[in-house]
Formats: structure tokens, sequence, C-alpha cells
């Protein structure tokens, strides 16, 4: 049987793996973290959401990102010491704001968005992962004075996706939430998106890497690889910290960092680092815990209820590889919690965090074999990594196996990224 390594513990390389040895392969995931879903998969806004699956390389992005350059309150900021790093790829991304481009990557990713889900209810129906996703849909606010036509035109956008979308007032929306009360007044127009979900990514990570071992995938943590041996144009081995592990398959599911990986063996991968902040306030410690999550569109911002606490999420920040968790982010986050529930009573203890969304070039997932022979890769799932997990788990497996699926030129390495 083959040797599959899966590079990286994440939530796309733990199901990843799960997939993998359910398919009867001999399993081994390596992550240089003493614990699996540490990086980007720890804190995410927990939004499972295949009804607003979209690329972020939209046509409003070029002119907010000029607009807001180096500004510290601005929910979308570009550093300027961080446009260098951005090279080719910020030119592609820019490229793929275009509206026709946007619209088709839009209706790519809202597909796949719903065969994600379709693919994780198998999974908890099968009860091969001990796990519980919220249903219920997620609120959607639009609070400025162009806010009745700005929920107009996504709704009609949506739509026109196949998306399940209600148009809803102020009042509707406080129905639905009523902890929204006190803001009432301030809510133009809003959106309800029934086929939404959500769920604490890390917590799913965990659970998909026990049914994993249970499986019989090994887990190598606190392993750092730092190459990838392909000699004769077929991968070999890995080399880590701790030595060499012989191979037959890689699958790289190294978020933003499969880039470096890939690079050394004449593999070019689009991806940037997409910085990003959340906030986790325990239950136990707020006055109340809303039910539902709501996306304020004008804040940027996603307040999402994980049982166990509240987690607040958002802000985009192109700052490269720089892990700095800066006090001005995470108080915008606080600002605009505070605008979306001004009677929340916020404690002193918010656990701010910081991860890079592996952003590719035009805002679709990479899920495909490369030139090298058994070398794979998964990644690229920018801001909706924990959305996507379950159907690119399968699409990855499918490749690997040879098992005939349809073909996906979408998610192709060698696409054109413009
Ligand atoms: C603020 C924020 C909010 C978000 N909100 C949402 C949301 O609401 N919904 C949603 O769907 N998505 C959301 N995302 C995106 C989502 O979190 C990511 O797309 C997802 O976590 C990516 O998962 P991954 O497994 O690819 O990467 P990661 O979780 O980063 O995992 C990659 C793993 O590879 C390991 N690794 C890398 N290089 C090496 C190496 N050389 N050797 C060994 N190990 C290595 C790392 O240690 C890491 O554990 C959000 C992201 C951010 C930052």
């Amino acid at each position: 049987m083959p040797d599959v390594i899966v590079v990286g513990a994440g939530v796309v390389g733990t199901t990843t793996a799960l997939y993998l040895a359910r398919e009867g392969l001999s399993v081994t995931v390596i992550d240089r973290s003493a614990e699996a879903g540490l990086d980007t998969s720890f804190a995410n806004g927990g939004l499972f959401t295949p009804s607003t699956a979209l690329p972020w390389c939209s046509p409003a992005v070029p002119g907010l990102l000029f607009r807001w350059i180096g500004r510290e309150s601005a929910p979308l900021l570009l550093r300027p010491s961080a446009i260098p790093s951005l090279g080719l790829w910020g030119l592609k991304f820019l490229a793929n704001c275009r509206p026709k481009k946007h619209a088709a990557s839009s209706m790519k990713l809202t597909r796949f968005g719903r065969e994600s889900l379709e693919e994780m209810d198998g999974l908890l129906a099968q009860k091969t992962v001990d796990y519980q996703l919220s249903r219920g849909g997620l609120l959607e606010l639009f609070r400025d004075d162009e806010g009745i036509a700005k929920r107009d035109d996504y709704a009609y956008f949506l739509e026109g996706l196949g998306v399940r979308v209600s148009r809803i007032t102020g009042e509707e929306a406080v129905a639905i939430e009523p902890r929204l009360g006190p803001i009432a007044g301030s809510i133009r127009a809003g959106l309800h998106l029934p086929d939404d979900a959500w769920g604490d990514a890390r917590k799913f990570t965990l659970a998909a890497e026990k049914a994993a071992r249970a499986a019989g995938v090994r887990f190598q943590l606190g392993t750092e690889i730092r190459r990838i041996d392909a000699p004769n144009g077929k991968v070999k081995s890995v080399e880590t910290d701790k030595g060499t592990v012989k191979a037959d398959i890689v699958v790289v599911c190294a978020g933003s960092f499969s880039k470096s990986l890939l690079a050394p063996l004449g593999i070019s991968v689009p991806i940037a680092p997409v910085k990003g902040y959340s906030i986790s306030i325990p239950a136990a410690d707020l006055n109340f815990l809303p039910g539902i999550p709501v996306v304020d569109d004008t804040a940027r911002l996603g307040a999402t209820p994980l049982n166990d606490q509240l987690r607040v999420a958002g802000t985009v920040e192109f700052d490269r590889y720089n892990r700095a968790v800066r006090d001005g982010r995470v108080q915008n986050l606080i600002r605009a919690l505070k605008s979306l529930y001004p009677e929340l009573t916020l404690p002193k203890t918010l656990n701010p965090w910081c991860g890079f969304r592996p952003m590719s070039a035009d805002g679709l997932p990479i899920i495909d074999k490369t030139k090298i022979g058994g070398l794979f890769i998964n990644s690229g799932h920018g801001a909706l990594g924990w959305t996507l997990a379950t159907g690119s788990a399968r699409l990855i497996t499918n490749a690997v196996t040879g098992r005939p699926g349809p073909a996906r030129p979408e998610f192709a390495l060698d696409r054109a990224f413009w």
C-alpha cells in the first residue's frame, strides 16, 4: 500500500487525511504545531456559508484598497510595506475583480459550498465525526444610508447564483435576533440566508483528528517539514527537523505556507497570506449570547455564537507573514461589536487572535495533482477553508485514488488565475 503524507493538520489537512484513510490508504499527517488546528483553523469566524461563498476579489475591492491604504481603522488595510511582496499575485487578484470574472467565480464557489455542506451532512449523519454543526441561517445587516439599495443588489446577485434569500426589514431582523433590539433604528435593511450554518472549526478539526486516528491515520505533530524530495520527477520522501520520512504520495495542505513548500520543486502557487483577526469571549463571562450569527456588512464583521463562546471575526490586512496581534485592529473589532450589541458587557479577557487566510489570486481553492508524480495540493481556501474543507477532501481523495469524478478545471493548479 502506498505511504501517503498529508502536510498540515489544519481543518483542510485533517479532513483530507480522514477521507484518504476511509479509502483504505496508509496515511501520516505531519504538522509543526503541537496539536491539530492551531494555525489559521484555530479561531476563525466559524461561519459555514455556502450561501455567501463568494471570492474576495470583487469589483468593489480595488477602490476600497486604494482609498484605505495604510489606514489603521479601515476594515480592509493594505500596508504599504506589504505591496512589494504581493507582486504578480496582486496584479492577478486585481484582474479577478472584473465583474464578469467575479460573477463566474461566485457561481463556482457557491456550487462548491453547497457540495461541501452535503458532504459535511453525510459525514455527520454517518456519525463518522462526533460533531454538531449549528443550523438556522445567517443574518446580514446593512446599516449605512445606501443600505436598502446595497441589500437589494446583493440579494439579486445571490438569487442569480441560486441562493435562497429573504429580504427583511430592521424589525424582522430583531424578531429573528431579539438582542439586536437596541439598534433596530439603525438597521436600514437585512437579509436572512436560511441555508447557512456555523460551528467551531477548531473543534471540528479535533473531532476529525479523532475519527482519522480511529481509521488508522498517524499524526506526527511538532515536526517541521523542511523539504519535499522528488528526484526524477517523483515523490520519494519528506525531510523534517526530526529526520527523513518515506512517502509515495504527498498531499500539501499547508495553508498559507503551501507556496514556500512547493516553490523549490518549480511549482508556482499563487497564494498570499491575508491576515484577519478575531476575539473569542467565553459565554460564561457575557450577560447574553446571541442566538444566530450576524454579519454587519458596514463594519465587515461577523459575530457568531459558538455554544460556549462568542466569536467575533473580521478585518482584512495585507501584512506579509507578520503574526503581530495589533491592538488597533483588535479595537476595531471591539468597537464594531459594541455598535452591534450595545447592551453586551464585555469582560477583560477577549482572547484576541490573528490568522493568515491562504488566499489564491482568483479566490478559488487549488485542489489538484502537480507536475511531480505523487505530489498533490489542497490549499488556497482563503476566507472559506472551514466551509469548503469537506468538499475539498472529497475532491482531492478522488484525485489521489484515481476515482472517477466530474472534472473540476476551476480548481486546477495550471489554470490561468487571470
Ligand atoms: C479572521 C479569520 C476569519 C475566518 N473566518 C472564516 C469563516 O467564518 N468561515 C470559513 O469557512 N473560513 C474562515 N476563515 C478561513 C479559514 O480559517 C481558513 O481558510 C482555513 O483555516 C485554512 O485551513 P488550512 O487547513 O488550509 O490551513 P491552516 O489551518 O493554516 O493549516 C495549515 C497547517 O500546516 C502546517 N504547516 C505549514 N507549513 C508546515 C511545514 N513546513 N511543516 C509542517 N507543518 C506545516 C501549519 O502548522 C498548519 O497547522 C477565516 C480566517 C481568518 C483568518
